[in-house]
């Protein structure tokens, strides 16, 4: 049916009037470093001249532009706006989060997404990847950030999580009888290949920009294991073709090698958390070009808080006292080996905004700070299919520019005091910003 151009203008909404400021002037950083993201190398003197939402030019030297606005950065290595692979922006570990999902709504974990939006955000990190929400949260979440309506990071989202009946991400899970219904493809659940289909081309419905499949148990889901495979190659190899026809990537929780090994097999592009991946799979990654996303901060955290009785329900400690500790060990073996790397940490099984404590995880196991800095910017942008825009301090590029105190090649730790943060041109921290 064609509605008349009059019927139509009516029923217009009237144009948004944004909260965040969506276009400054042009400014000039003066950068004491810069990291260049493609090299690994720290670069001298800098300076990045900003028009608009991207970078204009980049050139050796503290040389101001005549007509812009000066930001001096004295002091302070500049770096690509930092990217985080795997969070959940819209929740947060809580004793009480378990009750909590008995009575919250989407729109509860939507506000709350709000706070923890602007906490990662001002934490260094411009863009994130969200791996699993409920009742689309972070869609909502992302349209308002992206309309200014909202302080946030740039959000690329899976929407809901895809799982199979019984298995980790199935909304139902420790549920009586009365309120466990039967959740199918719609809701993230599928059992057979159709069901995968319809479940991949539902999350393109409802706006997601990517998938996420949980392809073995997981530590925080009401189910007794968090290792066990839960999906067969086929129905991973459904969403995957699926997936491509409509733009989008694959990510796979997988704790257990057998279902990291389907999940590779099937060819998805990321494995998340990977714990007891064992050398066959590390090599099969290696020959299929699958990324690790090792989110080493929530086995840390999830161990930890494991040791406090009643934080967890029961059925869930001792899966996080044996995964937990694991994980750094696996992320060692993995990088040694040669796996492709991409920063990412589970933000919300930890609290949000302590995103950059993963840096000095990674560098604890062995990795050099060049390359954990890597994983979180050129290497980041390239698994989300954002290359071209993101990752590194290039002209063209979004403006996604942070800086922190000295050198964060020789003190990773430095990444944890990050004290400016421009995103889409716009200064959100330092510099006289009033969103601090
Ligand atoms: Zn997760």
């Amino acid at each position: 049916m064609r509605l008349p151009i009059a019927l139509l203008a009516a029923i217009a909404s009237p144009a948004a009037v944004a909260e965040i400021p969506t276009v400054t002037a042009p400014t000039t950083l003066l950068c004491e470093r810069a990291f260049d993201a493609a090299s690994g190398k720290l670069l001298g003197a800098t300076t990045i001249l900003v028009e608009g939402r991207r970078i204009k030019t980049v050139i050796a030297g503290r040389k101001p532009s005549a007509g812009a606005r000066v930001v001096d950065l004295a002091g302070m290595t500049c770096l690509p706006g930092l990217i985080d692979l795997h969070t959940h922006i819209t929740g947060e570990t809580s004793a009480r989060g378990y009750e909590e999902g008995f009575r919250l709504n989407s729109a509860d974990y939507a506000l709350r997404g709000v706070g923890y939006a602007r906490r990662t955000l001002l934490a260094g990190f411009t863009t994130i990847r969200n791996l699993g929400d409920v009742g689309n949260a972070s869609i909502a979440l992302r349209n308002a950030i992206d309309q200014g309506h909202v302080l946030g990071p740039r959000i690329f989202t899976a929407g809901k999580s895809i799982a199979t009946t019984g298995g980790h991400a199935d909304p139902t899970n420790g549920r009586n009888a009365e309120l466990t219904g039967d959740p199918g493809p719609k809701e993230g659940v599928v059992n057979g290949a159709d069901d995968a289909r319809k479940a991949v081309r539902q999350r393109y419905k409802e706006g997601a920009d990517l998938i996420k499949i949980t392809s073995t148990g997981g530590v925080l889901s009401y189910a007794k294991n968090g290792q066990n495979p839960q999906f067969t190659v086929s129905e991973i190899e459904a969403i995957v073709a699926t997936a491509k026809d409509y733009g989008m990537r694959v990510a796979a929780h997988a704790h257990g090698d057998e279902g990291i090994r389907r999940a590779v097999v099937a060819g998805v592009d990321s494995i998340e958390h990977g714990t007891f991946m064992s050398d066959a799979t590390i090599a099969l990654m290696k020959k299929h070009g699958t990324w690790y996303v090792p989110t080493i901060s929530a086995g840390a955290f999830v161990a930890d808080k494991a040791k406090t009785p009643g934080y967890y329900p029961e059925i869930v400690r001792p899966k996080a006292l044996a995964v937990g500790p694991q994980i750094q060990s696996t992320f060692a073996r993995a990088w040694k080996a040669g796996v492709k790397i991409a920063f990412g940490t589970d933000a919300a099984v930890y609290p949000h905004g302590q995103n950059a404590h993963e840096f000095v995880l990674m560098v604890d196991a062995g990795m050099p700070p060049a390359a954990a800095l890597q994983a979180a910017t050129v290497h980041a942008a390239e698994l989300l299919d954002q290359g071209e825009n993101l990752g590194s301090l290039d002209a063209g590029k979004f403006a996604d520019i942070v800086a922190v105190p000295g050198n964060p090649l020789e003190q990773i730790a430095a990444m944890e005091a990050v004290a400016f943060v421009m995103k889409d041109g716009v200064i959100h921290k330092g510099a006289g910003s009033t969103a601090e």
